[in-house]
């Protein structure tokens, strides 16, 4: 078990890749923290894991909330003695062409991508300073390299990966490593309702031919998790199918 006696906090873990982060680290022994906006979504994976003879705890969280932040990593600490992943997974997109894009929508998708993540970073840094170890994955995306419809996503993403550099150098002598994966097409409710020319289109831009799923999305979740990554810290891992690499 790699994640023997660590507890993990996984944001947006009631769905898609979060949801198989939460899966995923039960198996290997973690206390998992289930955090999502969407409680009810919350409390079904943390039960299902409970059902299969895990541990997990769900939590109502918006991650844009400064002091809902910092009150679920009180309640993380005091109810699982401690924290030492923090998985910054909660992510939503608005999209729309730039010259459509309301200026409501570019603040959302900033918010909770961006602010979301800096605020739970900031929050997770004193208990994991604390312990002397720490492991924080962000969650970029290959939209980073820009994507038609996605400015607010795509700058919130490009934003995420200067945030996980920065904070590698500054948590780096607390021993907390910092890392961000940067998924291509996974096959989660975010892109379930995207219509059918934008998929094909999609496909046809991946070399090895489909779509990814959240399963294989949480292998690569679990190595930046686990020791075996000590020596790793301020990268980005692209898991896309190729799709990033280019024509
Ligand atoms: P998903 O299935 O939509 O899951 C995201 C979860 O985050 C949902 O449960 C969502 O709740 C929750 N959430 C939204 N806003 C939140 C907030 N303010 N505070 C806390 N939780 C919040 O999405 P996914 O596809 O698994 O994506 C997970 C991450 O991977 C995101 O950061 C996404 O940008 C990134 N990503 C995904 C893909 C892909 O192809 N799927 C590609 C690249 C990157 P609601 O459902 O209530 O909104």
């Amino acid at each position: 078990m790699r994640l023997r006696e660590k507890v993990a906090l996984v944001t947006g873990g009631g769905s898609g890749i979060g949801a198989a982060v939460c899966r995923r680290f039960a198996r290997e022994g973690a206390f998992v923290v289930v955090a999502d906006v969407d409680r009810a979504a919350a409390e079904r994976v943390a039960s299902e894991i409970k059902e299969r003879g895990g541990r997990a705890l769900s939590l109502g969280v918006d991650v844009r909330d400064r002091a809902e932040v910092e009150e679920m990593v009180k309640r993380v600490e005091e109810e699982c003695g401690g924290l030492h992943i923090l998985i910054n997974n909660a992510g939503i997109t608005r999209d729309n062409l730039a010259v459509r894009m309301t200026e409501g929508d570019w603040d959302l998708v900033v918010e909770v991508n961006l602010k979301g993540t800096f605020l739970c970073s900031q929050a997770a840094f004193r208990p994991m300073r604390r312990q002397r170890y720490g492991k924080i994955v962000n969650t970029a995306s290959v939209a980073v390299r820009g994507n038609l419809g996605q400015a607010n996503y795509s700058a919130s993403k490009a934003g995420i990966i200067g945030l996980t550099r920065t904070l590698a150098l500054e948590f780096a002598r607390a021993g907390i490593c910092v890392n961000c994966i940067a998924p291509g097409f996974i096959e989660t409710p975010m892109t379930a309702g995207l219509p059918e020319k934008v998929k094909e289109e999609a496909l046809r831009r991946i070399p090895l031919g489909r779509f990814g799923k959240p399963e294989e999305v949480a292998e690569l979740h679990l190595f930046l998790a686990s020791p075996e990554s000590d020596y790793i810290t301020g990268q980005v891992f692209f898991i896309d199918g190729g799709a990033s690499i280019g024509i």
